[in-house]
């Protein structure tokens, strides 16, 4: 397993696919916002630029692009649910980003982030389920493992799994914060991308 931490290099930013530059491979991570997805990518390039790269204001709500030392490139998707009254992603979620997800040509994976502790929530439901009838290729990533106590752990791993429509054993459970699979999450992005 190669878990060293991804070198990343911000490329740009974009707000439609058309202004990407190419890439031979690329993973994008996208999820509700405070979901984790900052921490979570500073944990894989074991850096906090990263993140105050895409904090950055004006730049929430845009595509990044990071190019991985080694080949591919990683996107950053802006988060979702950021409207006070949310009814459905369709509406809510800028129409850049389905275009990113349906027309981007290198896209091979995307990471949908969901709250460890919390989730999913309806809005993850309707990003899997739009993601399936896509049929755009993804995997979960559930955050914050160390928010979600020891003696609940088994308990929650089956409800977000069953949120999810899924088999507990195709989740990525991560911690930022504590590392929790980290490794394992670079070692998946990297075979996704090399
Ligand atoms: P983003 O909006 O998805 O980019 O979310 P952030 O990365 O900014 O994190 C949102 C909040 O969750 C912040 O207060 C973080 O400190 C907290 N957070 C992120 N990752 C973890 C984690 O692994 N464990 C815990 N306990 N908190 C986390």
């Amino acid at each position: 397993m190669d878990n060293r931490p991804l070198r990343l290099r911000f490329v740009t930013s974009a707000t439609r696919v058309a202004q990407l530059p190419p890439s031979t491979a690329e993973v994008a991570f996208v999820g509700r916002s405070n979901v984790g997805k900052s921490a979570l990518i500073n944990a894989l390039a074991n850096t906090k630029q990263l993140a105050r790269v895409s904090n950055t204001p004006g730049r929430t709500q845009l595509i990044n692009m990071f190019e991985l030392d080694g080949g591919g490139t990683l996107v950053d998707l802006p988060g979702y649910g950021y409207a006070k009254v949310p009814d459905r992603i369709r509406k809510d979620w800028p129409e850049m980003i389905e275009g990113y997800l349906l027309e981007r040509e290198p896209l091979v994976q995307v990471f949908v982030l969901v709250d460890g502790a919390i989730g999913p929530t309806p809005l993850d439901e309707q990003m899997l389920d739009w993601l399936r009838e896509n049929t755009v290729p993804h995997t979960v990533v559930a955050t914050k493992l160390d928010k979600v106590k020891s003696a609940k752990r088994v308990a929650r791993r089956r409800d977000l799994s069953a949120g999810c429509r899924l088999d507990p054993a195709d989740i990525v459970w991560t911690s930022a914060s504590k590392g929790e699979n980290i490794d394992l999450l670079r070692d998946l992005v990297r075979s996704h991308l090399m």
